[in-house]
């Protein structure tokens, strides 16, 4: 099952339409997404068998986030073993764990402003939590998420690099800096849901740059895992995002270090999901 949002309401997606949930529903269910998540085994079991007459044609470009409002959105640094090295580190053993403030969530084709500084792409698999919990094992992890989406964790490298430690959090919440979508996809959709493909590439003119690839069952902390240890310390609330890590290929990494300049476009592909598309302006 994919969902998404439709000018702020949960709507299933499916072959180009649009279900809203709460009219196909006739209003037993809620439109909007965190409520609806909250009781998502009666969304579960109402999908298979909804009418889908009222259903609208929709485009990626109208859909918004999975989720619009997540109360905690949660970000592990480190968590794929290639970027650990190439960012100088050793593999942790423990998750690293910022946030990406909630403003900064968009919808999966948009038009970002550059702030000041060396903004940097980082392609990501973001879990959405469904009913949520607290102190979750483990072996039940994967059933509290409700699915799974693309994202990207846009950061701007010199204030992510400001102060002694350095911080992580606001370099990576400017407005814009966490598109997610077009959808989410329920685990169950996927033929292994620990292995998903997913690429990115930037769109130049007609130029096309590959910029980072790779599959989740390469994660450190699976999403079972970041799932389990992040519910032992923080209930888990509807809605929640965790942004899993990214792989090796960042811009800051490279020689010459290479960020995003106005005009470009960042293509972050999915497998079974779909792509994000964000075009950057000064
Ligand atoms: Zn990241």
């Amino acid at each position: 099952m994919r969902f998404g949002t439709l000018d702020g309401r949960l709507v299933l997606v499916s072959e180009g339409r649009a279900l809203d949930v709460a009219t196909a529903s006739g209003g037993a269910l809620p439109c909007e997404v965190r409520a609806a998540l909250a009781r998502w085994d009666e969304v579960r079991a109402w999908a298979p068998a909804a009418g889908w007459a009222g259903a609208v044609a929709v485009d990626d470009a109208e859909l918004g986030p999975p989720v619009p409002d997540p109360r905690q959105v949660f970000a592990v640094a480190l968590n794929y073993r290639p970027h650990a090295a190439e960012a100088g580190f050793a593999a942790p053993d423990a998750p690293l764990v910022f946030t990406k403030f909630p403003s900064c969530i968009t919808g999966p084709v948009t038009t970002v402003a550059l702030p000041p500084g060396n903004v940097d792409w980082e392609i990501e698999v973001v879990a959405v939590i469904g009913a949520g919990g607290y102190r979750i094992p483990r072996s039940e992890a994967w059933d509290a998420v409700a699915g799974l989406t693309c994202g990207q964790d846009l950061s701007e490298r010199l204030t992510q690099a400001q102060g002694r430690p350095a911080q992580f959090s606001l370099g990576k919440s400017f407005p814009g800096f966490g598109p997610i979508g077009p959808v989410a996809v329920t685990p169950d959709d996927f033929a292994d849901r620990d292995d998903l493909g997913f690429e990115s590439f930037l769109l130049t003119g007609a130029a096309r740059e590959a910029l980072q690839s790779g599959r989740t069952r390469e994660m450190i902390f699976s999403v079972d895992d970041l799932v389990a240890r992040l519910s032992a310390i923080c209930p888990l609330l509807p809605g929640d995002l965790i942004f899993t890590g990214t792989p090796g290929g960042v811009g800051n990494r490279r020689t010459p270090p290479r960020f995003l300049r106005p005009g470009e476009t960042l293509i972050s592909r999915l497998e079974g999901v779909g792509e994000l598309r964000q075009t950057f302006v000064a």
